[in-house]
């Protein structure tokens, strides 16, 4: 299929919600920000240093209460408590493993779960976000693809994670001071549950929110988007965010990419090394990185790398090597060390960078993959508990 077909997936055409009752702050842009505060009769004149004044309240000190907005006045303050709320998703229940790595179970409206992950390093700390409850496409080794899909994140629940994290790590500047302290939350991957290129204008919104210098100040290149491929919004996403781009490879045959990764049918292999040639110079970014599950047997051999060397040549390239985290019922299995290192070395003699990923946070369910599938048996095991007890 030619990649200028319209995108027919019908999560895509889910139109941007509201939100129920009193509208958030929290994910509006500052163009949707300044119209809705000329609604409650902020003067036109005003209401774009008004924007920018709350503004930096919400992503600069991470203020969740309008009484702390001293430089507005009590009559304006009071206003805007009548007429917005400033909310951040919920969150439910916070592990943290052996290795520092934390993991967040965190409710959305409608009851909905998503998880987030914040894993240490000694030079940085990337929390992985998600875009979506599920996901629509189907890749055969991730058990996110086998939950059906419930629904888009807003742009408020997608900035929202990144607040909350920040919230957990106690990292807000305290108002009136300077902090000069590395950040302990200074990347974020879009590696969580869902696809982010079908639900591209919320994650678009929340990511130039992140990025805002007025704000959190996430530079774009500490931000890493994960595709599986939706060809025609790799260029948006270059155009729009210009944030870092990974992408789902996990095959170097049509034949092997289309079982693994069915979106490869509708945008085969060539399709999207076309579009990802041209990233690094529309998105102004060093390189794309190649994200490479390790299936025994499927897609592990040496013929495998080096084919996987000829595709992407002319491709400012990192190659990340996942071992497969197994999850229950899942149809493969994880190869073994001496493959990946295999694999691995044949890559790097090519000169790519091949870093395998390390799983963190096992103890806690916090791998790559495992993310949802530990929610979803431990709310299985509650209710088998429940029907063997007969509560
Ligand atoms: N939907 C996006 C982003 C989420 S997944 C995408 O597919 O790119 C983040 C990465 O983890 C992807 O490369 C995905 O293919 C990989 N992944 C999914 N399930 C996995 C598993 N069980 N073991 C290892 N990696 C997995
Ligand atoms: Fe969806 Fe990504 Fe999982 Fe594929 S790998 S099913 S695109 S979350």
């Amino acid at each position: 299929m030619s990649a200028s077909a319209p995108i027919t997936q019908d999560v895509h055409t889910i139109p941007r919600k509201p939100a129920e009752g009193k509208p958030n702050l929290i994910g509006m842009t500052r163009d949707q920000m300044k119209v809705a505060l000329t609604e409650i009769g902020t003067p036109e004149k005003q209401a774009k240093m008004r924007t920018g004044q709350i503004w930096q309240w919400l992503y600069h000190w991470g203020i969740a209460d309008f009484d702390a907005m001293t430089n507005l006045s009590k009559d304006y303050r009071a206003r805007l408590a009548e007429t917005f709320v400033i909310a951040r998703p919920e969150l439910v229940t916070k592990q943290v493993s052996d290795d520092g790595t934390r993991k967040y179970l965190v409710r959305i409206a409608g009851g909905h779960e998503v998880e987030v992950v914040y894993i240490p390093e000694t030079d940085r700390g990337t929390l992985c976000i998600s875009s979506q409850v599920g996901c629509t496409l189907t890749c055969s080794f991730c058990h996110t693809g086998t939950q059906k899909l419930v629904r888009n994140l807003t742009t408020s629940e997608i900035v929202g994670q990144i607040m909350l994290a920040r919230d957990d790590l106690e990292e807000w500047p305290q108002p009136g001071t300077r902090s000069e302290a590395p950040r302990l939350l200074s990347n974020v991957v879009l590696m969580g549950m869902g696809e982010p290129l079908y639900n591209f204008e919320n994650v678009r919104d929340a990511m130039l929110i992140a990025m805002d210098p007025e704000g959190i100040s996430l530079s774009r290149r500490r931000i890493t988007l994960s595709t599986s491929g939706v060809v025609p919004e790799i260029a948006r996403t270059a155009q729009e965010i210009g944030c870092q781009l990974a992408v789902s490879f996990h095959a170097t045959t049509d034949d092997v990419r289309n079982k693994l990764v069915p979106i490869n049918k509708r945008w085969p292999i060539a399709e999207l090394l076309d579009a990802l040639r041209s990233y690094p110079k529309v998105s102004n970014s060093e390189r794309i990185t190649f994200e490479y599950v390790m299936l025994d047997g499927v897609n592990d051999s040496d013929e495998d790398a080096r084919r996987l060397i000829r595709l992407i040549k002319g491709i400012p390239a990192k190659i990340n090597l996942i071992p497969f985290n197994e999850w229950p019922g899942a149809p493969y299995k994880r190869s073994s060390n001496n493959r990946i290192r295999a694999f691995a070395d044949i890559v790097y003699d090519a000169g790519y960078a091949s870093p395998v990923r390390k799983p963190r946070g096992e103890d806690i369910m916090a791998a790559c993959g495992q993310l949802k599938s530990e929610t979803e048996r431990a709310r299985k095991s509650r209710a088998q508990i429940a029907q063997d007890t007969g509560l």
